[in-house]
């Protein structure tokens, strides 16, 4: 692929507009996060000065570029995806706001007109944007609702597949974001498509990883235009692998997988907890390759930013929407679970110069993404008053100002709520919350048809692979301590568990 491009290219009308940009020296923020790459998927972690800071192994992976860019970041080790499942996730980054608030309380797909990305919510794009700077959105949206508005087929969904899953969004539906080359959500890794902003569809036949890397590139080096000149950026990228499928070839590339063929199990899998009887076991091989894939991506990303001369002043996060089980557990579900390797995920954000490379146990949740990001960037009096998480700016560039440091992170479990007369998910179902504090993860699922379905709590300091279901019962001490914690949690994020008195109602004993 040729990248030779490094000329001045005439100014478009967009480029122009950069002259009435009023937050020209903010710094420059990219946020990167791929699909499904849990923590554990991070080669770093299992070299000296990592592996104290978490109990557990890391995967068998090559992740080099990402070990560098973590030797020059502050790594958190707890951050959690609250809700972690691909449209709530994006719901709760893009406004600050719990699922109940953004809109999107399930995964967003035709049958569920109700969860969808709230037309009237404050995103942390629209606050950049009024600021002045240039907002791009590349690759995997997936937080809006599927509607027959094909922009080359009006009044029809975007492809024949039903229910449908994917979906165009129009102008109006942005956010603030000007410069679009995304897709609702689509999982051919080798032949992804893509809407622009003018609302062009393409389809580039490559692994999407490497294409959106482009795109990202050809975005930070302003060749057509994308951003305003003089203005700061923010720049999102959602990559779709390491999602599943992973199954063969076409799913990750050749040379990555070459990496991992020859692995047996035993090599694969060095956490006690995972299954490898499950039909999944082999999923390894290529979510591994996957996430090498990704790794290599993103070191481009960052070797353009450096030869734009543009690193010192970005700030760039590489995270996740969620993490992936893999047959830990002995799931099939990789994800929608408290279990660590679904809800805990990378989160890994450089500043040069402002935040000290480390790695920091600070329980960041996903609400609190937006407010932090916002005040890094000099915007804390910009937090809209809806942003419900906090703004921990302090504890990473450790200045200190004071900071309401988390001392729990919210866990939410939604499912379908009942469908109506044409078979369309009305609502939602509360299913489970808990919450992961500095020691324990605790969780509490509830039965559709009323009453208690379980209690789990894990040591994840004495049992880190979460192999020992602590009985509630046994340790009525530590129950009722995390269940107090866990309702004080609900009360401040005024989750539905709190407003219907669910806690109080259940016969725990
Ligand atoms: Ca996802």
């Amino acid at each position: 692929m040729i990248r030779s491009r490094n000329i001045l290219v005439p100014l478009s009308a967009a480029a122009l507009a950069g002259c009435c940009s009023t937050q020209e020296s903010g710094p420059n923020i990219i946020y990167v996060f791929p699909d499904q790459f849990r923590n554990q998927a991070l080669a770093f972690w299992n070299s000296p000065e990592y592996a104290g800071h978490v109990g557990w192994k890391a995967d068998p992976v090559q992740t080099p570029r990402l070990d560098a860019f973590a030797d020059e970041s502050a790594v958190l080790s707890r951050a959690v995806s609250n809700c972690p499942l691909s449209s709530p996730y994006r719901g709760i980054f893009l406004t600050g706001m719990y699922p109940e608030r953004s809109g999107i309380t399930l995964n967003c797909m035709a049958e569920r007109p109700e969860s969808s990305l709230r037309e009237d919510a404050v995103c942390i794009s629209d606050v950049l944007n009024a600021q002045g700077y240039s907002c791009g959105f590349i690759g995997k949206l997936h937080a809006d609702h599927p509607t027959p508005n094909a922009p080359a087929n009006p009044g029809h969904y975007v492809s024949d597949r039903r229910p449908e899953w994917d979906a165009y969004t129009p102008a109006e539906r942005r956010h603030g974001f000007t410069y679009w080359y995304s897709y609702g959500t689509f999982d051919e890794h080798k032949n992804p498509h893509y809407w622009d902003t003018e609302g062009v569809r393409h389809d580039p036949h490559v692994w999407s990883v490497g294409h959106e890397t482009d795109k990202a590139i050809e975005f930070l080096r302003n060749e057509n235009g994308e951003r305003k000149k003089d203005a700061p950026f923010f720049l999102t990228i959602a990559y779709n692998p390491p999602h599943s499928p992973y199954e063969s070839l076409d799913d990750c590339m050749e040379e990555d997988y070459a990496i991992y063929k020859d692995m047996g199990y035993s090599e694969l899998y060095v956490r006690p907890n995972a299954d490898t009887t499950l039909t999944k076991a082999d999923a390894a091989r290529y979510y591994f390759a996957n996430v090498t894939g990704v790794d290599r991506e993103f070191g481009r990303l960052l070797d353009e930013l450096d030869r734009l001369g543009l690193s010192d002043n970005t700030i760039i996060v590489f995270t996740s929407d969620h993490g992936e089980t893999m047959c830990s557990q002995g799931t099939y579900d990789p994800k929608n679970s408290i279990y660590t390797e679904s809800f805990n995920v990378p989160f890994l954000i450089r500043y040069p110069e402002k935040i000290r490379p480390r790695v920091d146990s600070t329980l960041l949740s996903t609400v609190d993404i937006m407010p932090t990001l916002l005040s890094l960037a000099g915007l804390s009096e910009k937090i809209p008053g809806t942003a419900e998480g906090r703004d921990l700016s302090p504890v990473l560039l450790e200045n200190g100002a004071k900071c309401d440091v988390p001392d729990c992170a919210l866990y939410i479990r939604n499912t379908n709520g009942p469908k109506d007369e044409n078979g369309l998910v009305r609502g939602f179902f509360p299913a489970a919350r808990g919450i992961k504090t500095d020691r324990y993860t605790f969780e509490i699922a509830i039965r559709k048809n009323g009453g208690l379905e379980s209690v789990t709590i894990f040591d994840d300091l004495e049992d880190p692979y979460q192999m020992n279901d602590i009985d509630y019962r046994k340790e009525p001490e530590l129950f009722e301590s995390l269940l107090k914690k866990l309702a004080e949690k609900l009360k401040e994020a005024d989750d539905i568990w709190h407003r219907e008195n669910m806690i109080e109602t259940l016969e725990l004993i």
